[in-house]
């Protein structure tokens, strides 16, 4: 019997259904509910919340360990999309493990957040979950704790909808934090193709250290970051200031 009741939890990634993150979270997932794992079955990072709208979609089986799992031609979101209405009934959609942190500016253009963020737009949780990766070997051993005690700790919290979890490779503890916003010069290099055609890849550099009580200083201090994010970019105060403004003239 499941702490949490017989909840459907559909694991999806934007690093591919193969991808040694999404066994991890799948494999924590299994401890609180059914899993099903619906993912892109090539790569999709950095493809933000696209969706795919010219072109049919297929779902087809895949080998993930002893899960039920599938692959999709399409984005994180489309996994989301196609993968609850093929299941039927979604309670919760987990996002990840990402090879590679998705804190602060990242939030933007990650798939891997963007299909939590999809999973609101329909009426579901999402968490999407990061941790740093260097080189071709993956390791989640000093993490896998971590990721069990912060999904039971999210679990809980029924009122958080989305949330962006970043893991340190060695974590030694758990903060609440807000996202890291910092300014980047924007470092393009160019180079040469094997054909001397000209070509550039981008690579921006942060201005400024990351400040206290961020995402980022977190992961950089060691602690899990947890962020409690909301789908409305509204920047209420400023609607409040030009409204009183207008009144006023
Ligand atoms: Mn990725």
């Amino acid at each position: 019997m499941h702490l949490f009741g017989l909840m459907r939890i559909l694991v999806t990634n934007d690093d591919g259904v193969y991808s040694p993150g999404i066994l991890a979270l799948a494999e924590a997932a299994a401890h609180f509910g059914d899993v099903r794992i619906v993912a892109p079955d090539v790569e999709q990072s950095s493809m933000s919340h696209a969706v795919t709208a010219t072109r049919p979609l297929r779902v087809r089986p895949a080998r993930v360990a002893e899960f039920d799992a599938f692959r999709v031609n399409g984005t994180p979101s489309d996994c989301v999309g196609v993968g609850a209405h093929v299941w039927g009934k979604v309670d919760l959609v987990f996002s990840g493990i990402n090879l590679g942190l998705n804190v602060g500016s990242s939030m933007w253009h990650s798939g891997t957040l963007a299909a939590a963020k999809q999973a609101v737009l329909l009426g579901h949780r999402g968490i999407a979950f990061s941790a740093p990766h260097e080189g071709d070997e993956v390791n989640y051993a000093s993490i896998r704790p971590f990721v069990d005690s912060v999904i039971k700790e999210i679990l809980a919290m029924k009122e958080l909808c989305l949330i962006n979890v970043n893991f340190p490779m060695q974590p030694r503890g758990v903060r609440w934090t807000r996202q890291s916003v910092r300014h980047y010069d924007n470092r393009v290099f160019p180079t040469k193709d094997p054909l001397g055609r000209e070509h550039f890849w981008i690579s921006p550099v942060a201005l400024e250290a990351a400040d206290e009580g961020t995402d980022r200083r977190a992961v950089e201090d060691g602690f899990v970051s947890i962020t409690p994010l909301r789908l409305d970019l509204t920047d209420h105060a400023a609607l409040e200031r030009v409204r009183s403004d207008l009144a006023a003239e």
